[in-house]
């Protein structure tokens, strides 16, 4: 008999009933050190006071309004993020995945509302834009797509860091070129900055559209408000999600003016995305995190971080291969079955998070304390050392 919840994924068999900072407390008492953060989700951990303070506020005050009215909360968020980065203009929606689906929207329509005919859209192996049909036809992923056809068509898959490949992809129908600037689910790989300066570069010689999707690397967790700008670069169409909200839905698409430009009156439509409640928190996520003294911490957390699992690594060769990532958005190369290695985090009450390519990922709390880095040490070297005596 099918359960009552559609079963698309495996639970691992804990309960958590609270969370505080860093940690995830189960129905039993058990206090797990959480370094997954609901993947890059809690960037300020759990029950954060100004957070839970915003959301109680705006709750007490007023809960949702369609967006056939003005709403004070998402203008000032809007306004945020506008200063805070690259864009002109904000749509704000639920998830990533929708922003995914705004963001090909916005870049069809651009080209359409110039009367040419440039809809392919490119993007690379190991990508993850969402589970949307839009969404899997920019990935291609075998698993994703498998069975859900027909897809979405235009889009093109270009293999990652592959840049001559990508400039022979490049035509007189390409509408935009789409990428993580680092791959999250793809197994925590950053593009070098170069890469990013070059695909500039491209895009600009052939007019070609730059979408940046930050859902996972966005938002603090690279120690830039906005893993982009480490390579002093910035794209045309942004997608975030994750983080903005701090744990609850909340996604954005960021644009210049002159990607945005077909997007007139009428165009897209969202009944929740912006609401509110969301953007109370958004803006209490965004007054912390976008704090140049807040992302200095998290630059030097980071640092401290790295370098300890550089330790950890040496110290179970047999378990882990490398290190890698950006800021606290960290990858463990594993040498055992990444699941194995997840599993028996569990055992020893460390929450960590599987990706592709063999990794276990590393995205805690932006505002993790030097103690609970300590401790998440400890627990990932008890981890590792009951791997080996198997
Ligand atoms: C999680 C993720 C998405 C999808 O976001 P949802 O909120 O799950 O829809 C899209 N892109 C990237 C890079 C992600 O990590």
């Amino acid at each position: 008999m099918i359960p009552s919840i559609l079963p698309t994924y495996s639970r691992a068999p804990m309960n958590f009933v609270k969370g505080e900072g860093c940690w995830l407390i189960e129905a039993d008492g058990r206090r797990f050190l959480d370094l997954g953060a609901g993947i890059a989700v809690n960037v300020l951990g759990h029950a954060h006071p100004e957070l839970t303070a915003a959301l109680t506020r705006q709750a007490e005050t007023l809960w949702h309004v369609s967006n056939l009215y003005n709403i004070d909360q998402q203008q000032e968020l809007a306004d945020r993020l506008t200063e805070a980065s690259f864009a002109d203009t904000v749509f704000f929606t639920n998830s990533g995945t929708e922003a995914c689906e705004l963001a090909v929207k916005m870049a069809r329509k651009y080209w359409s509302d110039k009367g040419e005919d440039r809809t392919e859209i490119i993007a690379f192996t190991g990508a993850f834009h969402g589970r949307s049909t839009a969404a899997i036809a920019a990935s291609g992923a075998e698993k994703m797509v498998k069975g859900f056809g027909p897809l979405l068509p235009g889009f093109k898959q270009v293999a990652f860091g592959d840049h001559d490949a990508l400039r022979a992809a490049i035509t007189d129908t390409t509408c935009a070129v789409m990428l993580e600037p680092v791959q999250g689910e793809g197994g925590i790989l950053p593009v070098p900055d170069q890469c990013l300066k070059g695909l500039r570069d491209l895009c600009d010689e052939t007019g070609t559209l730059l979408i940046f999707d930050e859902v996972q690397c966005g938002v603090g967790r690279t120690g830039k408000l906005f893993a982009h700008e480490w390579a002093g670069v910035a794209p045309d169409i942004m997608m975030v999600a994750k983080g903005i909200g701090g744990g609850f839905p909340l996604g954005a698409v960021l644009a210049t003016e002159e990607a945005a430009a077909g997007m007139t009156l009428g165009t897209h439509g969202s009944t929740y995305g912006g609401n509110p409640l969301a953007c109370a928190v958004g803006n209490a996520v965004m007054r912390i995190v976008a704090e140049p003294a807040f992302l200095d911490e998290v630059n030097r957390k980071a640092g401290a971080l790295r370098q300890k699992l550089e330790g950890l690594v040496a110290a179970h060769p047999d378990v882990f291969e490398s290190v890698r990532g950006s800021g606290l958005m960290i990858g463990l190369k594993c040498k055992r079955p990444n699941a194995e290695v997840v599993q028996a985090g569990f055992a020893n009450e460390v929450i960590v998070v599987p990706a592709a390519d063999n990794v276990v990922r590393l995205l805690p709390p932006l505002n993790i304390s030097d103690a609970d880095i300590d401790e998440a040490l400890v627990r990932l070297d008890r981890t590792a050392a009951s791997l080996k005596t198997d």
